[in-house]
């Protein structure tokens, strides 16, 4: 049977009992409010607080993680990654083309340049397969370092990314990585309660980023973690995201250029309620795209995505394939008009004007979904 528009959006309708249907909106029901007037009647609202020092805790121990340090935001925390995990001027990072463009921007701040490689069909994430043969094939050891041949310039980390709360072949990434003496920094910003193998997405990476923006699992309004096992980096990270103060009664002493990434107590407040639901959440985005996957299994024209291989998904964002690249448009049109938001993935960033000039290989599979996956609507229902 054909996709029905109509269909998908009396589906959508039964689930989401609202005029207009996001993407993914939070849903701010259980002890936010408690915490935010907790966190203004002890006045500590700003970059000091027990809540970021408990809400750290909590991310570390769930993600199990020995180190959690709390950042503005997600950018900022795959930033402080980047730079902690060896990412200077004029090296090369490689990531997928297929991703948001914070992954190429973060890298960008460190004056560094992507490399883009293709993703997995079946992960939508970076391909192991595609990062074994460009390192094999273009690339040589020096002193420890790995070189880009046509560059000569220094691949200084590798950024996967767990799209749409996917994990990628992770295990799969950290060994090809690990041959090659190569830092794995993990964006996984869009994958809190993601697994691979029982590991937590983040747990491979030296070092790794999480977002709390508004549209993910949970939300501190703006906020991120930076997630590592290393402790000489988890005390760099909070040195230098706090302006790189040397503690002292009195004195200002900055040994280092730094950064204000400060998470504010009042998100940090917001981030505990939250999290006192993820599970919740999670189980509740999980039966959703059981009822998707259901109700697309009826059509020949049209494939849910499904967690892959190995791994749990938090099912961060629902995404479905369409056969034919030619339907993408309508159907985007379609349910946009009825009020029920869908999107398209990404530009493949290599495509956007500031990335056009950076080194890609031949992006078969990044192409191919680029023109066929649209997300759906995604957030925890009101009840
Ligand atoms: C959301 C997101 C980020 C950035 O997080 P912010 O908190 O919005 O700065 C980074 N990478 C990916 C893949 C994301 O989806």
């Amino acid at each position: 049977m054909k996709l029905s528009i109509t269909n998908f959006i009396d589906k959508v309708r039964s689930i989401y009992k609202e005029d207009f249907v996001p993407l993914h909106r939070p849903i701010l029901k259980g002890n936010e409010k408690k915490y935010l007037q907790d966190c203004i009647d002890s006045n500590f609202v700003s970059s000091a607080g027990e809540m970021i020092i408990d809400f750290e805790k909590m991310i570390a121990s769930y993600t199990k993680s020995k180190y959690a340090v709390s950042t503005s935001n997600g950018t900022s925390a795959l930033h402080i990654s980047l730079l902690l995990s060896g990412v200077e001027e004029n090296t090369e990072v490689i990531t997928q083309a297929l991703t948001f463009v914070a992954t190429g921007n973060a890298i960008s701040y460190c004056n560094a340049k992507p490399i883009f490689l293709d993703v997995d069909k079946s992960t939508m994430g970076l391909c192991p397969q595609a990062l074994s043969k460009f390192l094999h094939e273009n690339t040589y050891s020096r002193e420890n370092s790995l070189f880009n041949k046509s560059t000569d310039r220094r691949i200084s980390a590798c950024v996967p990314m767990h799209t749409f709360g996917h994990p990628c072949q992770i295990e799969e990434i950290y060994n090809i990585c690990k041959e090659f003496n190569l830092p794995l920094v993990e964006d996984a910003a869009e994958s809190l309660g993601s697994f691979y193998k029982g590991n937590h997405t983040g747990k491979y990476g030296l070092i790794s980023a999480i977002s709390f923006n508004g549209n993910k699992v949970i939300t501190t309004g703006g906020g991120g973690m930076i997630v590592t096992d290393d402790e000489e980096l988890a005390k760099k990270a909070k040195h230098i995201t706090t302006t790189a103060k040397i503690p002292h009664q009195y004195e200002y002493i900055h040994d280092e250029i730094g950064y204000n990434y400060r998470m504010p107590n009042l998100n940090a407040a917001l981030g505990i309620a939250q999290f006192e639901n993820l599970k919740k959440f999670l189980e509740k985005k999980r039966k959703i795209s059981e009822e998707y996957a259901s109700f697309f299994d009826s059509f020949d024209d049209v494939k849910f995505f499904k967690e892959p291989e190995s791994a749990f998904s938090n099912y961060w964002l629902n995404a479905i394939i369409l056969n034919d690249s030619n339907e993408k448009n309508k159907f985007l049109k379609v349910t946009n008009e009825a009020n029920i938001m869908t999107r398209p993935i990404w530009k493949l960033l290599s495509s956007l004007d500031m990335f056009v000039d950076c080194e890609t290989d031949e992006l078969v599979n990044s192409r191919w979904l680029e023109k066929r996956v649209i997300n759906i609507p995604s957030s925890v229902p009101n009840d």
